[in-house]
């Protein structure tokens, strides 16, 4: 039984289904809404998609980018230049996509519902869960009903704000960061795409650095639409995705941005915002009596390495191998969440890495473009090798697309 059928629900629905089992899946919110915007799915992530059936689905509507650029906010100097495309896909054996995450979520749901082992209820919110001797018995309301469900296994999807986190351990309250993210779309055939186009290639990720802020822009909807982020530092707001007429705070934050860019981010709109919460690294994610909880719910991590849906997606697949591989439910669970850890904690380093090389200033940012001058496209595509790359456990090479 699973909780939620965001992107970590719906791959757990489609990884253990495959394995055979059947999976009963419960969203609280009545339809599959359209929350945030875009999503950049790496080649960990997208191998995983292939073997689960979805690729093909959300390639139609995804790009497969030229290139990750980094560009200097305030002169819109290139710093450095990432190879993706063809190279990506030769280099770390499949595809690295940008897509709407509506998309993705309706590429795996049209797979579920395939699936004659897939049951998935919305408007339908999990409350209580209680281990007994065998099983987990799990209390759901929908329509104001409720009632009682046994499962072998729950898995807990139920992203950042996770009410199943208490079920495996304290301190189970996400912490607020600091930072907010901005983001809003563009279309690309619109004049304020049109400019866009003028400041970076609209076929790339590009990353726009600056001390106080950096603004991600990718191509989403088969390049018909551009999806901007931004992130600043920022006060502690409601605990979802809203509408805010005050770009203040992002505006404060843009001194010495170059006037075109600058331009751009106030013509765009409207935008909305969403304060970025983390969840301690060192907490637990298993309970013995076979609940597991996977995606933010488990780890919630700052945006800045991209990886928060991949390491979803990573959770999902290899939770549903290591329960089907395994003779103990508990043994399978504490194994799982024994390997799964060092990857998830070296991925949200690289994040925080990643935000401190982004908004650095004065000396630090000289050093910063100098170290990325002297570095190739080659050898800063091999630093992804090891993060890329990756294969669940038992995949051969040849299990790679
Ligand atoms: C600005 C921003 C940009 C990002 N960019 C990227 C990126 O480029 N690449 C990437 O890989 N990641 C990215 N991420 C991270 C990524 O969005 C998340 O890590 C990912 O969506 C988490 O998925 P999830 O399924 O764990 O949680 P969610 O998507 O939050 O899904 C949880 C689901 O559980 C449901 N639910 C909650 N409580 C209950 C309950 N009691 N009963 C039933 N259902 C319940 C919710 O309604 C929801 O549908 C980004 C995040 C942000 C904020």
């Amino acid at each position: 039984m699973i909780a939620g059928a965001g992107i970590a629900g719906l791959t757990a629905a489609l990884a253990f289904a495959r394995h055979g089992f059947g999976v009963r899946v419960y969203e609280r919110s009545p339809v599959l809404e359209e929350v945030g915007a875009g999503l950049q799915l790496s080649p960990n992530a997208t191998r995983i998609l292939d073997r689960l059936g979805v690729l093909d689905l959300v390639s139609a509507s995804a790009v497969r980018p030229e290139a990750v650029v980094l560009r200097d906010a305030a002169k819109l100097a290139e710093r450095a230049r990432v190879p993706l495309g063809a190279a990506a896909e030769q280099r770390w054996k499949a595809p690295y996509l940008v897509a709407h995450r509506a998309d993705l979520q309706s590429a795996m749901l049209a797979r579920a519902t395939e699936s004659p082992l897939i049951e998935i209820a919305t408007g339908a919110t999990v409350g209580a869960v209680e281990a007994l001797a065998d099983c987990v018995r799990v209390s759901v309301t929908q329509d104001g009903i409720d009632s009682h469900i046994e499962a072998a296994l729950f898995v807990a999807a139920d992203g950042v704000w996770s009410a199943s986190r208490r079920l495996v351990g304290p301190k189970e309250k996400s912490k607020f960061s600091g930072e907010l993210a901005w983001r809003t779309t563009l279309s690309a055939d619109s004049d304020v795409g049109r400019q866009f186009a003028v400041l970076t290639s609209p076929a790339t990720v590009t990353t726009f650095l600056h001390p106080r802020f950096h603004l991600v822009a990718y191509p989403i909807r088969a390049g018909a639409a551009i999806n901007l982020v931004a992130f600043t530092p920022g006060n502690s707001i409601a605990e979802q995705w809203s509408g805010e007429t005050d770009t203040g705070a992002l505006k404060r934050a843009m001194g010495g941005t170059a006037p075109a860019l600058s331009k751009l981010i106030d013509e765009a709109g409207p935008w909305t915002v969403w304060p970025l919460h983390t969840v301690d690294q060192s907490r637990p994610w298993t309970s013995p009596s076979g609940i597991a909880l996977i995606g933010d719910a488990a780890h919630a991590m700052t945006p800045f390495a991209a990886q928060g849906a991949a390491m979803a997606i990573e959770d999902a697949y290899t939770l549903a191998d290591a329960i089907a591989e395994a003779t103990s439910t508990a043994e399978a669970l504490a194994r799982w969440e024994t390997s799964r850890k060092p990857r998830v904690l070296k991925v949200a380093r690289r994040g925080a890495l990643n935000h401190f090389a982004w908004h650095a200033a004065g000396p630090v940012a000289l050093a910063r473009n100098l170290f990325l001058k002297l570095k190739s496209p080659e050898s800063l595509a091999a630093d992804m090798d090891w993060l890329y790359g990756w294969t669940p456990p038992g995949w051969l090479d040849e299990d790679r697309l």
